[in-house]
């Protein structure tokens, strides 16, 4: 079913209000404001947009996946991000059979791929999944590491924009570096080590003029620096760290459009949403039972709640169910359009 343009606008209205309502009461409403006003338009709909704007058999690089508790150890990830990637890259793959690249440090790749699994993509090299593409045979996903430290990242950014040649760049809950070229933690704690740098190579391809899309829920993710002034003053420790660089928590890296959300698998949740409803196709939608089942091997891959330092299914604090209840408006709010 086609429904008029006004329609899909005043379905991704409701849906940027839905997935920005402050639950973990972070200041996410002021961000969301300043990402409007410069977008002027809705967030998620925009990032449909684009995201539906790569050809048919096109290649995007993904990345998401946060070290939760660096000091501790490069493996401990946390869980709010994989599986909205997993959603996005699942809808990339089923609306324009795209070939997705994701990065993430060598250290979270295990459980990332295996939340992509679960999603019902495989993982394969990138010559498996070109050929995949190709004939629209299987639903796959390439799962690759990018350097952690900031020399070898700033290196691996030209080659690998080069070697894929990628039509648009997406980010969700991935930490970008502050501009004193810091990572730092919601507590504006730096937590930068055994990071990968991932941030260096979206600010090559925003250079390049390539499309990058962005899904942050905090001020310190990639995607943030579009709205560094708002970060700064609305967001705890965005004007002034507690690590001494001199920097607040903001991310420096910006996006063409930033989607903010309370949570930023919520952003993704969103934007598929929105997605199927330009499309005209439930199959792009991320539903409850696709919610649950990713909740799930988040838990059994070992990726912690980062709010509450413990593995379960409550991501930043929010309770399982209300993860559940997210997706399920957002199938609700785009019903009339598939
Ligand atoms: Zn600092």
């Amino acid at each position: 079913m086609s429904v008029s343009h006004d329609r899909i606008a005043a379905m991704d209205d409701r849906l940027d209000r839905l997935v920005n309502l402050d639950i973990g009461a972070r200041g996410v409403e002021y961000l969301y404001d300043a990402a409007r006003a410069l977008q002027g338009s809705s967030l998620t709909g925009a990032a449909a947009d684009a995201l539906l704007g790569v050809p048919q058999g096109g290649k995007v690089i993904v990345t998401t996946g946060s070290v939760s508790r660096a000091w501790i150890s490069p493996a401990v990830g946390e869980n709010d991000g994989p599986s909205g990637a997993a959603a996005i890259v699942r809808a990339l793959v089923l609306a324009r059979t795209a070939t997705c690249v994701v990065l993430a440090e060598e250290s979270l790749l295990a459980p990332i791929g295996a939340v992509m699994v679960s999603a019902g993509l495989s993982p394969v090299s990138f010559d498996a999944a070109r050929t995949a593409s190709s004939d629209a045979s299987l639903a796959t996903v390439v799962m690759q590491a990018y350097p952690t430290e900031d020399r070898t990242a700033i290196a691996a950014a030209s080659r690998m924009l080069d070697d894929f040649s990628p039509d648009l760049l997406f980010s969700t809950e991935r930490v970008g570096r502050n501009d004193k070229g810091i990572y730092h933690n919601m507590r504006g704690r730096d937590y930068g080590m055994g990071r990968a740098r991932v941030d260096y190579l979206f600010d090559k391809a925003l250079r390049r003029g390539l499309p990058v899309v962005a899904v942050g829920d905090g001020g310190n993710e990639i995607g943030m620096g579009k709205v560094a002034k708002a970060v700064r003053t609305h967001i705890p420790f965005g004007n002034h760290c507690s690590c001494g660089c001199g920097g607040g928590l903001g991310a420096m890296t910006g996006a063409d459009v930033l989607v903010t959300a309370a949570c930023s698998n919520w952003g993704c949740t969103a934007i598929a949403a929105a997605m199927a409803a330009r499309a005209g196709d439930a199959r792009l939608l991320h539903t409850p039972q696709a919610e649950e089942r990713l909740l799930e091997a988040m838990v059994q891959n070992a990726l912690v709640n980062s709010t509450h330092g413990i593995i379960d299914p409550n991501v930043d604090g929010i309770a399982r169910d209300s993860h559940l209840a997210v997706a399920e408006l957002c199938q609700s709010i785009v019903k009339a359009a598939l």
